[in-house]
């Protein structure tokens, strides 16, 4: 009998619809609403199931149970379209109605109520179930791209819903007219949910999967614009940094910034694929290949050359594009201009700016190594302090400005005759100090005597009147167990030796040099 029924139809239809659903659900996770229309569909089936117990065997509790499974499936099913569209869940839908029809079940049982009542009872809640679902689903107007499959669920549920109505009407007509007892398999109202609600139904499912695939379509693009549009930003970022980047792959450059071409000279048609090395000159080679091969991130400080074979300071980071690439991120930092400024600090930090000679603190550190050479490899060295003349008169005479120029052409003087290594220092106002490596102090007297004789032949000149200068100088040797102090103290004692006995001379300090007075 039941083969000859389209309930057999129906149920199968129902299945493939769960197995479908169960599909559905699986690909389409973490979207939700899925999950609710396979719970729905399997708990359908299972009603169906029960109801067709119901109708072999007479129990009035699998007639309950199927029933109450059918409603609560249709229930689930709409509860899946609220939570795919973002709204809040109206739960009560299920226990409303489930517990509604187990009511009139059991009444129906217990004082043998009429079973076309029932059914018109189990329809109207069936058919009224989806209402707020349809006006959702026909109404909303936001996502539209989901909008047509949404429309076709509504219309879908719509027709469920109108099939379902008539058929409480056929059912409480029947009962109100009386009408005889028919088998479910042969009833036109038991059979109208079969042959129209659930093709209604499958059709509403198809529905919500269109729906389903649409949003995940959607959110594809969305993710695929998102990824467009942050390498855009990245490629932006690169774009406006100051420093030339690269992503390096073996060694090779795989790509490069605008600042890259600018820095190295090369288009990036030819900096792309080309071997990183070859931004840098060869000695600098090995130490960059062996940073390329580290696995963390790591800085240096080399030279890098420029397609016209210039070479210019850079600063060098080298870091892992990500924890699972092998690509590395490698950015190059020309730093010239800060090279340049530290040079300069340098010298000012070093540098008397008048003469260019070494100040005093600068003199201080270097004789001390001066010293610790001589002590050790028991080395000559020799100590002056030089003094010009009656400096004071050149500066009355001639002005400040005179002055400032007689210093700077002594210096000069000094420069052209001293040897490299030898440290020449200016420390304060017309004096000047000199250290002597690797010389004794009769080489010393020698070179000194010279530089004398060299500042003597100096013709100075300031607005338009010529003068001249000389100078004085203190000697003194360095001896075992000498400090800086004692060795300034006795060419100090030279040095006024040399004023006290008339001045443009070099007097070498003897144990006979008077002790005491000062020469600056
Ligand atoms: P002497 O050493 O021969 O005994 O006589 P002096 O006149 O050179 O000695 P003193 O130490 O008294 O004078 C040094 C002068 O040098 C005084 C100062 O005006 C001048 N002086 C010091 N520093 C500078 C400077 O930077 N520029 C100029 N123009 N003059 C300076
Ligand atoms: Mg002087
Ligand atoms: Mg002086």
């Amino acid at each position: 009998m039941l083969y000859y029924s389209p309930m057999l139809l129906g149920l199968c239809l129902l299945v493939a619809v769960a197995i479908a659903a169960t599909a559905l659900w699986h690909m389409s996770r973490p979207y939700s609403g899925p999950g609710f229309w396979m719970a729905g569909s399997w708990s359908l089936i299972g009603g169906i199931i029960l109801f067709i117990g119901f109708i072999l065997t007479g129990s009035p509790t699998l007639n309950v149970l199927g029933n109450a499974g059918q409603l609560a499936g249709e229930a689930l099913f709409l509860l899946g379209i609220f939570r795919f569209m973002g709204r809040p869940l109206p739960w009560w839908i299920v226990p409303l109605s489930v517990s509604l029809m187990v009511l009139f079940n059991i009444h129906y049982w217990m004082y043998e109520g009429n079973s076309d009542f029932l059914m018109g009872i189990y329809s109207t809640i069936a058919g009224l179930l989806p209402v707020q679902a349809i006006v959702l689903l026909l109404r909303e107007k936001s996502d539209p791209a989901t909008r047509p499959a949404r429309l076709l669920v509504g219309f879908s549920l719509l027709i469920y819903s109108i099939v379902t109505l008539l058929r409480g009407y056929l059912g409480y007509h029947d009962w109100w007219h009386g009408a005889p007892y028919v088998n479910p398999y042969e009833s036109f109202s038991y059979l109208l949910p079969y042959n129209f609600a659930i093709p209604a139904l499958v059709m509403g499912f198809i529905g919500v999967t269109l729906m389903t695939m649409q949003r995940i379509l959607a959110n594809s693009q969305q993710h695929a614009e998102q990824a467009r549009n942050s390498a855009m930003r990245f490629e932006r970022l690169l774009g406006a940094s100051t420093s030339a980047v690269m992503i390096v792959k073996a060694g090779l450059i795989q790509d490069a910034n605008l600042r890259l071409e600018q820095l190295s000279g090369l288009s990036r048609d030819r900096l792309v694929h080309q071997s990183v090395l070859a931004l840098f000159p060869e000695s600098s080679h090995d130490l960059i290949q062996k940073h390329l091969s580290r696995t963390h991130a790591s800085q240096l400080d080399v030279d890098a050359v420029h397609a016209n074979g210039q070479h210019f300071p850079a600063e060098i980071s080298i870091a892992p594009l990500g924890e699972k690439s092998d690509d590395l991120v490698v950015e190059i930092r020309d730093v010239s201009h800060r090279k340049a400024l530290e040079e300069q600090l340098l010298l000012l930090a070093t540098q008397d700016s008048l003469t260019g000679a070494l100040n005093r603190r600068a003199f201080n550190a270097e004789a001390q190594l001066a010293i610790k050479r001589a002590t050790r490899y028991k080395r000559p060295l020799s100590f002056a302090i030089l003094d010009l003349d009656h400096f004071k008169l050149i500066n009355d005479n001639h002005g400040h400005l005179a002055g400032d120029q007689a210093l700077q052409r002594f210096a000069d003087l000094c420069r052209a005759v001293l040897r490299e290594g030898d440290i020449f220092a200016r420390f304060g106002g017309e004096e000047f100090v000199l250290l002597l490596a690797e010389t004794d102090t009769t080489a010393s007297m020698q070179l000194l005597e010279r530089l004398r004789e060299a500042v003597n032949g100096l013709i100075l000149e300031h607005a338009g009147e010529p003068f001249s200068l000389q100078v004085s100088a203190g000697l003194a040797g360095w001896e075992p167990g000498d400090t800086m102090e004692s060795l300034f103290k006795r060419a100090d004692q030279a040095l006024y030796a040399a004023k006290t006995s008339g001045r443009n001379r070099v007097v070498l300090w003897t144990a006979n040099t008077p002790e005491g007075a000062t020469g600056i």
